[in-house]
């Protein structure tokens, strides 16, 4: 330590009066420089205590500057979704429509109608703006909306279920990733938990077994994303609305995904409509905006209208309530499915399900070029089918042929590399995810559509 010396390094106040430091503090604010430039002088004079050569003035202002331009990156930020998962949870589900976009947009620049009516100014009611809409789309009598799917499955628990029992088949218990469990819901909901048949099997009778007095509700949730093959029975949603209805408890249909439009039109399985539950004879369904429906995050509560109002009037809306910029995004993308002949080309989420293959391929050979560059020596790099997956628990099984640009290590590097290229792909200035599977690193291309900055990124890389 004694001998190296300090002195001369630049002073924080020499390098603020240089031009490159002027301009630092001009664009980032005068504390920020200071901050940026007292860091890079103590990284300095770490790095000459192990040996190095005092830095030039310059050099330390360009460290200072990298140091404020990574500060000032989002911490959220844009990413290509090359997971071949469409509705990916982590990557924040649905991508919006444009018009929920502009609709989203205004509503923040300018002030709303959010709780104004405009003929004769009485305070109007938040939900208003898409309740005509779910109604008109779903056939149901009246709607809610509140933050997400599980909110209004706790409002619907907590509004008609509590102090009172709620009866679950112990096959439709679910949990949906961490932050979702019926039984801690319920808990929450203060509504004690009834189970009933068996995981593999649950028959009418077992149903009607349990309702007594205190039951307060008989609840049917999707099991998004599990599936129960082999030796199964689970009630028909017609039978059971028939059995709670002749009890006089209501039943309540959790669809979770929730769509709104036959998904076989898309090449998808066909899964149960908002629709459908309704016309089963659910009292209650509750369903997420940004699953299948391709909005934002969101959860309905549509069905028998006292039903329905008395979860909207339960102080516990309040703390579940959508603001007016999520609102703005769900009432534009319910309007487009006005017009379901458009769907997929105005729905980003419809849109992606919609590619096929030979779209994908021909899109992954137009690229592949790139691809390669980018990946230089010691890669074998190609073309490859794939399957996408639905994602955020819906349709858990079913699949949609997709093509992937793939690299796989060569030989001589076997076994290493992948995690690194994944690294690098994700240190892109728009971070590029993918998955590894099978000693190989794969691109799924089914959501990529901004191809010209995903080659002009891979371009500059390479
Ligand atoms: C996804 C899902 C939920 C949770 O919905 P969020 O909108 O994510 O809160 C609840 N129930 C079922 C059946 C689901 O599939």
């Amino acid at each position: 330590m004694a001998g190296v010396d300090f002195s001369r390094l630049p002073s924080v106040d020499r390098l603020l009066a240089e031009d490159a430091g002027r301009a630092l503090a001009a664009q980032f604010g005068a504390r920020e420089a200071t901050n940026a430039l007292r860091a890079a002088l103590d990284d300095a004079r770490d790095a000459m205590k192990s040996g190095a050569a005092c830095p030039a003035p310059e050099a330390v202002l360009v460290a200072a500057d990298q140091h404020l331009a990574a500060r000032a990156m989002p911490s959220q930020r844009r990413v290509f979704n090359l997971t071949g998962t469409v509705l990916h949870t982590n990557l924040g589900r649905a991508v919006l429509p444009e018009a929920a976009i502009e609709a989203v947009v205004e509503a923040m620049r300018h002030p709303t109608t959010l709780e104004y009516a405009l003929d004769g100014g009485a305070r109007g009611e938040r939900d208003d703006h898409v309740r005509g809409l779910v109604r008109e789309l779903t056939g149901a009598e009246d709607a809610c909306a509140v933050n997400n799917n599980a909110a209004a499955v706790l409002l619907v628990l907590a509004t008609h279920a509590k102090g009172r029992e709620t009866i679950v088949s112990r096959g439709e218990l679910i949990e949906i990733g961490g932050a979702f469990r019926l039984p801690e819901i319920m808990r929450r909901a203060n509504t004690r938990l009834v189970e009933v048949g068996a995981t593999n099997r649950t028959h009418l009778k077992d149903f009607e077994e349990a309702i007594t007095p205190k039951t307060g509700m008989i609840l049917k949730a999707h099991t998004s994303n599990y599936i129960i093959s082999g030796f199964t029975k689970e009630v028909p949603a017609p039978e059971l609305a028939a059995l709670a209805k002749k009890h006089g408890v209501p039943l309540f249909d959790d669809l979770g995904s929730g769509t709104l439009v036959d998904l076989s039109r898309y090449g998808l399985a066909r899964e149960r409509t908002v629709q459908d539950a309704l016309k089963d004879g659910a009292d209650l369904v509750s369903f997420s905006g940004d699953k299948l429906l391709g909005g934002p995050q969101a959860g309905f509560i549509v069905g028998q209208k006292d039903l329905v109002r008395a979860c909207a009037k339960n102080h516990l809306k309040r703390s579940l309530r959508l603001d007016k910029l999520r609102l703005a995004a769900l009432e534009a993308t319910l309007r487009l499915y006005r017009n379901p002949d458009t769907l997929h080309e105005t729905l980003p989420t419809l849109r992606f399900f919609n590619r096929k293959r030979p779209d994908m391929c021909a899109q992954a050979q137009r690229l592949l070029p790139a691809w390669q560059a980018f990946l230089g020596e010691g890669w074998e790099a190609g073309v490859m089918d794939c399957a996408s997956q639905i994602g955020s628990g819906a349709l858990p099984l079913d699949t949609l042929e997709s093509a992937a640009l793939f690299a796989a290590p060569q030989a001589k590097r076997k076994g290493k590399g992948l995690d690194a290229l994944a690294a690098k792909l994700r240190s892109l200035p728009v971070p590029v995810i993918g998955r590894i599977a099978e000693d190989r690193l794969m691109l799924d291309l089914r959501c990529l559509e901004d191809e010209a900055t995903f080659l002009a990124q891979l371009g500059s890389a390479a």
